[in-house]
């Protein structure tokens, strides 16, 4: 088996060690017998989505997001819609993640225009939202994170949040709303990375791929005894 993951914006979309999400999937695969090829799709550089079975979009400062705006409207914004609508895994942290929706204004008053792929929007406020977090997914997988953002995501009323808030802010720190799920792209505030530390949804990404492209795969089980701990560690100095 084999899975192809394009890394957008790998370069200018990298903050808190995001990148150790494209290492964590790599692993778990490769730990798997699973081929794993990495593809980093940066500024200037035009991809087809068809080629790709995971997309990751890590998180950045107002001033990135601002600077790739323009490229990102020159076909990549196609091609990452294309993707979520045909339901291929997509993860998309912090920066990333608004980009997926209708616009993010930031906190002096810029608007950035996005892609609209999925109904939700951001506006930044003065104070930024920052501190070690906590969430629990709809399927029961509890996440630690780490957020740090100006932006208060609001969703749309049809639109589900990835999950409810455990301790933090999470969307807005308003109505305990944590990122978004849309068919199997996932948005989320968590950077850290995420997928290091959460394992059992690291494996949730793994799975939906595999089963996109071979059926349903049962996944090997793998040794996650530091994972967890590290998770417990997590949960049990910071909530
Ligand atoms: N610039 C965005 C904000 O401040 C995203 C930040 C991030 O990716 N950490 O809301």
């Amino acid at each position: 088996m084999m899975i192809r993951i394009a890394h957008i914006y790998s370069d200018m979309l990298n903050l808190y060690g995001d990148r150790g999400n494209i290492l964590a999937l790599k692993r778990r695969m490769e730990l798997r017998g699973i081929e794993v090829t990495v593809d980093s799709i940066t500024m200037g550089k035009s991809f087809n989505s068809d080629d790709y079975d995971i997309l990751f979009v890590g998180g950045g400062q107002d001033f990135e997001q601002d600077v790739l705006l323009n490229d990102l409207k020159q076909g990549k914004d196609k091609e990452i819609q294309k993707a979520v609508e045909n339901g291929k895994v997509m993860l998309a942290i912090c920066g990333g993640y608004q980009m997926l929706g209708k616009y993010y204004k930031t906190h002096d008053g810029k608007m950035l225009e996005y892609m609209g792929i999925i109904d939700f929007y951001t506006e930044g406020v003065e104070e930024r939202m920052i501190g070690n977090y906590a969430f629990k997914t709809a399927e029961g997988i509890e996440i630690v994170g780490f957020e740090n953002h100006s932006g208060k995501t609001y969703l749309g009323k049809n639109v589900k949040p990835l999950g409810t808030v455990i301790k933090g802010y999470g969307n807005n720190g308003e109505d305990s709303t944590e990122g978004v799920r849309y068919k199997n792209t996932f948005g989320t505030y968590s950077h850290g990375p995420i997928l290091p530390k959460n394992s059992k949804f690291a494996d949730l990404l793994i799975s939906l791929a595999l089963k996109n492209k071979y059926g349903d795969v049962e996944l090997i089980k793998l040794d996650d005894e530091l994972e967890l701990k590290a998770q417990k560690q997590v949960m049990e100095l910071y909530f």
